[in-house]
């Protein structure tokens, strides 16, 4: 249930409407708006009486919330919301900023030369993984600890923001020290412990879309994030599993206008999962633009064919320097910007 409050109510009134709720059993989460301030009724698992509510002084309406989800929901909060990672990098506004780099982080030189090699290109933040969630337990897993210190490193020579994956509680925590945004992997998006934990922690997130997960599913693992206090969460598309093995995933773009409906979240884009093909990278990329997508996420490394993991769906610099020149042109044609500035470009 949200409260929707008068443009004349005080903050008396907001005051006593928050009493009110708590009175109730439940708890108020009051969002002071541009026009108008609402306030959320959280902690109910279904519908609410509203008879205590709707008469108090400066209460303009109660909007029930019909989805089974309620913080993401765009009844919620009608504005985009816009998660800053660092500063100048801000998903859900005006510009799309790109997140580069190679899947897994493998040594100082691949992963400071990857570095190198996406911010001269454009790219405002840095991807790689330090724990990485492989199907078979006999392939490369990645560096643990040592790979989020090698992040670190390139994150003080580059400045460019530091988006990683956690695979667990414990991870969590080791990765908030040095990353500015936890990214949860397609394989734990239902991981409903490691959604309170980082939820608790508070550093913006980003979520990916389960291999086979519906967009409601979507939405409500969010919602666990949400629920925990925190509401930097920005949701990725990347990829399902289909019949068709032409590629390794089904690219799923109608994700992107549906969530912007239904939520207020930022959505990003990741086509090198959501294809797994380095050769239609940079087409679905373009169209995931066109689509309205607030981010891309994408593979890059300096040397794909000797890649530790992914090396078949990652561009090598040059073809990502062609893809974000390609991109300015799509973000400008709706009426958006790609994110940060490039050295000779203007
Ligand atoms: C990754 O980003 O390298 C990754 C493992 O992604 P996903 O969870 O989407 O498979
Ligand atoms: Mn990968």
């Amino acid at each position: 249930m949200l409260v929707v409050m008068s443009h004349q109510a005080t903050q008396e009134d907001v005051d006593r409407v928050c009493e009110t709720i708590r009175a109730m059993g439940y708890t108020p989460a009051p969002m002071p708006g541009a026009q108008r301030t609402a306030v959320g009724l959280v902690g109910n698992d279904g519908r609410v009486d509203d008879s205590l509510v709707i008469e108090l002084s400066g209460v303009a309406r109660v909007i029930h919330v019909s989805n089974p989800y309620k913080q993401v929901s765009r009844e919620w909060r009608p504005e985009n919301t816009i998660v800053t990672i660092a500063p100048g990098v801000a998903f859900g506004g005006e510009e799309i900023p790109v997140i580069a780099g190679p899947c897994s982080v493998e040594t100082e030189q691949q992963i400071l030369e990857s570095a190198r090699a996406v911010k001269a290109a454009g790219a405002v933040a840095l991807r790689g993984g330090a724990f990485k969630p492989r199907s078979s337990p006999y392939s490369f897993q990645g560096l643990g600890r040592k790979g989020l210190a090698l992040l670190a490193l390139a994150k003080r020579e580059t400045g460019l923001a530091v988006v990683t994956e956690a695979m667990d509680d414990e991870g969590a925590h080791l990765v908030a020290e040095i990353a500015d945004c936890i990214q949860i992997g397609a394989r734990n998006m239902q991981n409903y412990s490691l959604l309170k934990t980082v939820g608790k922690i508070g550093k913006p997130v980003l979520l990916k879309r389960g291999m086979a997960a519906t967009i409601q599913d979507l939405l409500l693992s969010a919602e666990y994030i949400l629920a925990e206090g925190n509401p930097h969460v920005i949701l990725c598309e990347r990829g399902l599993r289909s019949f068709d093995t032409t590629s390794r995933n089904l690219f799923d773009l109608t994700a992107i206008p549906v969530v912007h409906q239904l939520s207020h979240l930022p959505i990003v884009a990741d086509p090198s999962h959501g294809t797994g093909r380095r050769a239609v990278v940079t087409p679905m990329s373009r169209a995931a633009v066109a689509a309205g997508a607030d981010g891309i996420i994408v593979e890059v490394h300096p040397q794909p064919d000797r890649a530790l993991s992914d090396g078949a769906q990652s561009l090598n610099p040059e073809q990502f320097g062609d893809m974000m020149r390609q991109l300015r042109r799509v973000a400008e044609a709706v009426d958006r910007q790609i994110a940060g500035v490039v050295a000779g470009v203007a």
